[in-house]
């Protein structure tokens, strides 16, 4: 089975969505990962999703990703009295640390660390930035605030504190506990939220210990400010623009947008977008013109994938979201422009016999006009490196490594193939071309270019490179 597009489909989980028979639908509609959104939803819904997820594996025989996103350090209101109040624009409005309910003149921030650094002038952004407080004064244990933006504040509500580095840890215990439990099941990659500094990631990867790769989620001003640094740190970005587009105006998020793909692309990390792309869908069957318009534009900018969230996880048409992200995405690739772009954009090879190899692969099978890219990868290494440079063929990722396959689920143009190492130049042909063939990437007379490492399952050893013809017999 092979998708015919090289941008990816992350699908996000939820309550609409969550039976075998969805799941696999969702699939075959073209969803390429799954995302267990862990700011919702109980353990044993994630396991339940997991194990569909791998059932559906086995059936197809086709590697899934499963992305397991952790809540992070968001900061939340406490509860209400009525469960909501309404706020007044000009009015006094005060957090503090008080074990009681709310009402109209104060509410519970049950954050210590985060009273402690409002200092007076700060912007506090309540429900994804409906309503706007600014801080007139602050002491041990509470914030006095005047509303500048009022509306309904119901409980449990989002705070953002746009431009402050908060001290807050990286890592919540809730989100030690949903790791453990993700990596005990045997997640693919872990998202982490709310990255604020590159420091912030060295200790998931210190818990991760190599089980899965790491996401990191971009939704903070200061992290953009450390962009190059943090892409370095992760094995994969995603533009988280749900949250950046609330702690940030809403006219800079498509730049940052551009700017962090443009990063991505440069370090050769996989890079998701991700948020609202097919937003009206969760109660349409059909999007807006302007939300297939910012599907393309991201597949425009080089994206590795695009996201649903609630259009899959809780909307009303959550397959019909899938199968029209996979149309939009598939008709923006067959653009002239869009070749045109991706060869503009094209960043340099670094000095390395991997990117070596792998430039050389991408202009020979533009020369001779070959069906497919094939590399033998061990950690993926390669194959990512194989992506960045964007050709104009798909890439086969054929690897021994079923947790490789899977991870590269989310990359861009690679279709990963679990299959047991090769030990000579023969079998690494024929191999190649039977899975070509196999896979509906190469007919009888098609010529393939084949990257590997020799000695054959060195890992980071790629420095071969092959063409080979599909015959008739295999
Ligand atoms: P979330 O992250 O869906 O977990 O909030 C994505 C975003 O903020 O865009
Ligand atoms: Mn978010």
């Amino acid at each position: 089975m092979r998708r015919q597009r090289n941008t990816k489909i992350l699908a996000t989980l939820g309550p609409a969505s969550s039976t075998p028979e969805r799941i696999a639908e969702l699939f075959r509609a073209g969803a390429d990962v799954f995302r267990l959104n862990f700011s919702h939803g109980e353990h044993a819904d994630h396991r339940q999703r997991y194990e569909a997820i791998r059932q559906l594996e086995r059936d197809t025989s086709r590697p899934i990703g499963i992305l397991m996103d952790l809540q992070g350090p968001k900061l939340r209101v406490g509860r209400f009295a009525d469960g909501k109040v309404t706020l007044t624009q000009g009015q006094r409005f005060r957090f503090d640390l008080e074990d009681r309910r709310g009402d109209v003149t104060r509410v519970t921030l049950p954050h210590p660390e985060v009273l402690s650094v409002l200092t007076p002038g700060t912007e506090l952004l309540l429900d994804d930035g409906k309503l706007r407080l600014r801080v007139e004064a602050s002491g041990e244990g509470f914030a006095e605030s005047t509303v500048t933006v009022g509306g309904t504040l119901s409980d449990r509500k989002g705070v953002n504190v746009p431009g402050v580095i908060l001290p807050v840890e990286p890592l919540t215990e809730k989100d030690r506990g949903d790791l453990r439990f993700g990596l005990d099941l045997g997640v693919d990659w872990v998202a982490q939220s709310f990255v604020q500094r590159p420091e912030d990631i060295a200790e998931l990867r210190r818990l991760v210990a190599g089980r899965a790769a790491i996401m990191v989620k971009l939704e903070k001003p200061a992290a953009i400010e450390k962009l190059e640094e943090i892409v370095e740190q992760s094995d994969a970005i995603m533009v988280a623009r749900g949250d950046l587009g609330v702690e940030s105006p809403p006219e800079d998020v498509p730049s940052l947008q551009k700017r962090i793909i443009a990063m991505c692309r440069q370090k050769g990390k996989p890079v998701v977008v991700a948020t609202q792309m097919l937003e009206s869908m969760i109660v349409s069957p059909q999007p807006t013109r302007a939300e297939a318009s910012d599907v393309a534009t991201a597949v425009f900018d080089g994206a590795d994938a695009v996201m649903l969230s609630a259009e899959s996880a809780s909307g009303a048409y959550p397959v019909e979201a899938v199968r029209m992200m996979d149309r939009i995405v598939a008709r923006t690739e067959q653009e002239p422009s869009y070749r045109r772009i991706m060869d503009a954009q094209h960043p340099e090879p670094e000095e390395t016999a991997a990117d070596a190899i792998t430039k050389a692969a991408a202009q020979v099978a533009h020369t001779i006009r070959a069906a497919a890219i094939v590399t033998y990868t061990t950690s993926g290494s390669t194959a990512l490196r194989a992506a960045r440079e964007r050709p104009e063929v798909p890439i086969l990722c054929l690897t021994s490594k079923l947790d490789t396959a899977r991870r590269m689920a989310v990359v861009w143009g690679m279709h990963a193939v679990e299959t047991p190492d090769i030990d000579n130049l023969a079998e690494m042909v024929e191999k190649a071309c039977t899975i070509a063939r196999q896979d509906d990437f190469a007919k009888p007379g098609s010529r393939i270019v084949v990257t590997a490492g020799v000695p054959f399952g060195t890992p980071g050893a790629t420095n071969l490179i092959r063409i080979a013809w599909v015959s008739e017999d295999r």
